[in-house]
């Protein structure tokens, strides 16, 4: 057992003073004491706000940020940014992946995320055949994510066409390649690996509907666990609804709504290109979309009707996708803004009378938290995993301010220098800005991308 005191503590949406958590030894809490003296306390105190599960990211990823933005001679887009990725992903070794994912999972610690789904899709060797061991690729970044002491939901991504109609896949592609049953040993091999290993889940991942067949979804559903997430990519582009509409005559979220038992275990990632019925068909459903605030502005992919779908009681989390930013603030903050711009109107995502920044961040650790492993208590709760920080009060961000100002001006006014000590299944992973083996992390990513530069 563990206890850790706090003198102002954000739990389930209200502030609460003089906190002592206890934490099981399964890493959970499982008791929440309030007005307390803090007796037998391991630590010192301070403001204390929950964990942001990250529910959607591609590790490798982070490698090539801000290598997209040199200007082709036609207009950028989504597109074009793909086939950078692509050349890029073609050079990645396990030892790569593994030092690539350790340093962005220490970063996604020190921004306040304290777990992680992991869409994970560079599967094979560089030629495209299989490694030795099928999961050699999803071993490494499960390496990684223990190495720093972020949890992980590991969701191995089923990717078998280019495109609608079972379009066959690009030689840039041979990477991510599984028939349906090649893909179930590597799920078999992934739950078998993950049994018994705390703050490790795995979920099914058909990568978009123009990645998979029907039969493919259909094998998925007969497949699933009903504790096991499913996550997918949809309507993230207009290029993708007008392709499955030429392919269907339905858009991607419509198609997917009546042909799929979308429920409370699924994960629709972007879900930007929306009508009001597929608004109102997810959030009746209660699947939670996975919003990528930073990547959906870095991509140019437009902008989720965000307001329409909370007025239907829909659910969401947040997301970093591209990596191209780590930073729970800015994911919360482009989130509210993008709405901002549009709408020529301010504190969009908040209740009349109330904080902005603690509706999202409720909302979003408490989607986040179904997304990744439903069913089960979300943010500081008994029985959900001890996973929270302490911000800076003494930060310019914060300095001054009283509780009820402490969420939005870590949001809107401060970054990721604002996140104090982080805590993951009740352990300290961050102390003070820091961890314990960040050099040597940092050191190994270097060798890494000085090595990748060279090729690129
Ligand atoms: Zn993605």
């Amino acid at each position: 057992m563990i206890k850790h005191f706090f003198q102002n503590a954000f739990i389930q949406g209200k502030w609460v003073k003089n906190v002592t958590l206890t934490v099981g030894d399964d890493g959970c809490v499982a008791a929440i004491e309030t007005d307390s003296a803090g007796a037998g306390a391991d630590n010192q105190g301070g403001v204390l706000v929950p964990g942001m599960p990250n529910l959607h990211s591609h590790a490798f990823q982070r490698a090539m940020a801000g290598l997209g933005e040199i200007a082709g001679p036609g207009d950028d887009s989504f597109w074009s940014w793909r086939s950078v990725m692509y050349k890029f992903l073609a050079e990645i070794d396990p030892e790569d992946m593994e030092a690539i994912a350790a340093q962005l999972y220490l970063e996604m610690l020190k921004s306040g995320f304290t777990s992680v789904g992991e869409f994970h899709y560079l599967h094979h060797q560089k030629d495209g055949t299989p490694y030795a061991n099928p999961a050699e690729m999803s071993l490494r970044v499960m390496a990684a994510a223990e190495q720093v002491g972020l949890q992980m939901t590991l969701l191995p991504v089923l990717y078998s066409y280019s495109g609608f109609g079972e379009a066959a896949p690009t030689d840039g592609q041979r990477r991510f390649i599984h028939s349906t049953d090649a893909y179930l040993d590597l799920v078999d091999r992934l739950v078998a690996e993950t049994a018994g290993r705390p703050g490790f889940d795995v979920g099914l991942t058909p990568h978009s509907l123009r990645a998979v067949s029907r039969d493919q979804l259909q094998a998925l559903a007969e497949y699933r666990t009903p504790e096991m997430p499913v996550h997918i990519h949809i309507a993230e582009q207009m290029k993708e609804v007008n392709d499955c509409l030429d392919w269907s005559g339905q858009r991607p979220v419509e198609w997917l709504l009546n042909n799929t038992t979308v429920d409370e275990n699924w994960c629709l990632v972007h879900a930007t290109h929306l009508t009001p019925q597929e608004v109102q068909g997810i959030a009746e459903r209660g699947a939670v979309v996975g919003l990528c605030p930073v990547t959906e502005a870095n991509l140019g992919d437009g902008l989720f009707p965000v307001e329409d779908f909370l007025s239907q009681g829909g659910r969401f989390g947040i997301g970093s996708d591209s990596n191209i930013n780590i930073s729970v603030a800015e994911e919360c903050r482009i989130l509210e803004y993008g709405q901002r711009l549009v709408r020529q109107k301010r504190t969009l995502i908040a209740e009349r009378n109330a904080s902005n920044g603690e509706r999202i961040l409720s909302l979003a650790v408490e989607g986040g938290a179904q997304a990744l492993c439903p069913g089960k208590p979300a943010g500081i709760a008994v029985g959900a995993p001890a996973n929270y920080l302490t911000l800076d009060e003494n930060h310019p961000a914060l300095v001054g301010r009283g509780v009820q100002n402490i969420v939005d001006g870590w949001l809107f006014a401060g970054n990721n220098s604002v996140v104090k000590d982080v805590y993951v299944a009740g352990r300290p992973v961050i102390r003070n800005g820091h961890h314990d083996r960040e050099e040597e992390i940092l050191a190994r990513f270097s060798t890494v991308m000085k090595r990748l530069a060279t090729k690129i």
